[in-house]
């Protein structure tokens, strides 16, 4: 018999729910990590992606090298369209440099860079 529809006690809130799992819905983690196609980058992505990196002028061998940054930062929820965003094709190295930037400014080295010998910055 498959145990579809079993009583269990919600680890978090020890309310009874029916399903499986410790969790009730309502406790169970909602973003767990989905493939990438569920996430908004699908076939829909890929042509827009191939779109930006034309507008660009790149060539479609390199165009492995290239990230597509979102500006502002892709946001399924608040805007699914990818064309309602600035898209910058970076180089990968340049696109994990600016994705550091954003937490901890730092070197190409990974040192803090503080302000010392910046020019107006
Ligand atoms: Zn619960």
């Amino acid at each position: 018999m498959p145990k579809l529809s079993t009583t269990n006690i919600c680890d978090l809130c020890r309310r009874a729910f029916v399903g499986t799992g410790s969790l009730c819905p309502s406790c169970k983690p909602k973003d767990t990590r989905k493939p990438s196609f569920k996430r908004g980058y699908d076939h829909e992505w890929r042509k827009v992606r191939a779109e930006v990196l034309r507008d660009h002028g790149i060539p479609q061998s390199d165009w492995h090298l290239f990230d597509i940054d979102h500006r502002p930062a892709y946001n399924k929820e608040i805007e699914p369209d990818h064309r309602a965003y600035e898209l910058i094709p970076m180089l990968h190295v340049e696109h994990s440099r600016k994705t550091a930037q954003v937490d901890n400014e730092r070197t190409s080295d990974g040192k803090f860079t503080g302000q010392r010998g910046r020019n107006g910055r």
